[in-house]
């Protein structure tokens, strides 16, 4: 039986390669959301 939590989605966590903003999304954006930069995926951090 496979528990699924739907209070913990699943979430892409990105890196703006221009400015070093970080966000986390359901999907990876395309661009920074602060300067429309190359955005990179980052490993999920640690709590
Ligand atoms: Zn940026």
């Amino acid at each position: 039986m496979v528990y699924h939590d739907p209070y913990t989605p699943e979430r892409k966590y990105v890196e703006c390669l221009d400015c070093g903003h970080r966000t986390t999304a359901p999907e990876t954006p395309e661009s920074c959301p602060e300067c429309e930069g190359a955005v990179k995926n980052i490993a999920v951090p640690r709590e």
